[in-house]
């Protein structure tokens, strides 16, 4: 069976994990030669930024981090063991951005794909090659290999103080890590922006993988900055509205909040409300509606959803450890038609 994902980072890489156990294979690492099932990733790459010369693409080295068992688990982020020698002495030299986590062996990873992307390989072969080392056991697919950036309109936090009105306030468009790191979503955002998307071709293989699936699952990854951003590529929308597969999707939103991080800051940005039933009706029917994306949705258990053109099923949705989380893909795989088990 072919498995398409669309994620982000932790969440995406989590439900990964998930995705795995259920179709059989080991949560961590390499499928075994032969293996029936295959687990293609899409990947967002709206969060990638360049650093002191680097490049970082935070939810594709999550991913394969995680898959490949190299994760910091506590903060579901960079490398296990992670020393941060480099980020003090650049603090030293007082060199700015100095609110970014840029650890020691991760910065190792930066370096091999600043290297290669310079030389002129495309971000997909850069992915590739870095995960001949981490074996994922999943194909990690940039969603796309151009240039595409979140940004956001906030008001500028520099500029803007208590006693300024608030329609005579600078507006600036920060980039997405530096809002989400530096200022933890904190200033109001007016607008996000994946700057770069109109002009973004999918990633080699990406709709490719979309129109060949058994199944496509919609992590639940951030419905703004994750899977918004991945949908923003011109084409990609299209290949999941088009597809034979079912597309199902995961509820990040469980009462009425986001499990971890700040999507309601991202929500509120796009006008959605910051609801299982919100975020499924942002995506929409398949069937019913001109530009949707799902054929199933999954909400909290105790939940209830309604999302018009749309089968909604309430199963428990919290990723605690890979059993939970394999349930929970199961359930995902088993609403989006596949003959499964
Ligand atoms: P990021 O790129 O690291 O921010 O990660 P993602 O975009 O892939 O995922 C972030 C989303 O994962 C957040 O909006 C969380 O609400 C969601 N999330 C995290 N843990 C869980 C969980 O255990 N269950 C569910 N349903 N969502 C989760
Ligand atoms: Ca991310």
């Amino acid at each position: 069976m072919k498995v398409v994902v669309l994620v982000g980072g932790v969440g995406g890489a989590r439900f990964l994990l998930g995705v795995k156990a259920a179709l059989g294979l080991p949560a961590i690492g390499a499928a075994p030669p032969g293996a029936a099932h295959e687990v293609t990733a899409l990947v967002n790459t709206g969060d990638d930024v360049w650093m002191h010369g680097l490049r970082i693409c935070p939810d594709l080295d999550t991913c394969m981090y995680t898959l490949g068992g190299g994760i910091d688990t506590d903060r579901g982020w960079g490398h296990a063991g992670e020393t941060w020698t480099v980020k003090d002495e650049l603090a030293a030299y007082g060199a700015e951005p100095s609110w970014f986590g840029l650890g020691d062996k991760d910065i190792a990873t930066h370096l091999i794909r600043t290297r290669m992307l310079r030389a002129g390989y495309p971000l997909s072969d850069v992915t590739a090659a870095l995960c001949d080392r981490w074996q994922p056991g999943v194909r990690l697919l940039p969603m796309s290999d151009d240039r595409v950036e979140s940004h956001v309109v906030v008001d500028d936090p520099e500029t803007s103080g208590e006693d300024t009105e608030p329609g005579s306030r600078d507006r600036k468009a920060l980039h997405f890590q530096e809002w989400w790191v530096r200022y933890r979503a904190e200033p109001r955002a007016h607008a996000i922006v994946p700057v770069g998307a109109e002009e973004a071709t999918p990633g080699p293989g990406v709709v490719e993988a979309i129109a060949e699936a058994d199944a496509v699952l919609i992590a639940p990854s951030n419905p703004v900055v994750s899977v918004g951003t991945i949908l923003s590529v011109p084409g990609v929308r299209e290949a999941l509205r088009k597809t034979d597969a079912g597309v199902v999707g995961v509820s990040p939103i469980i009462g009425g909040k986001p499990v971890r991080g700040m999507a309601d800051a991202c929500l509120r940005a796009i006008g959605v409300q910051t609801t299982a039933e919100g975020v499924g009706r942002h995506y929409g029917s398949r069937q019913t509606s001109e530009d949707g994306l799902l054929d199933g949705w999954l909400v909290q258990t105790g939940e209830s959803a309604e999302v018009p053109g749309v089968a909604v099923r309430a199963v428990p949705l919290l990723m605690s450890d890979v059993d939970a989380t394999a349930k929970m893909a199961h359930a995902a795989l088993e609403l989006s038609g596949v003959d499964f088990d």
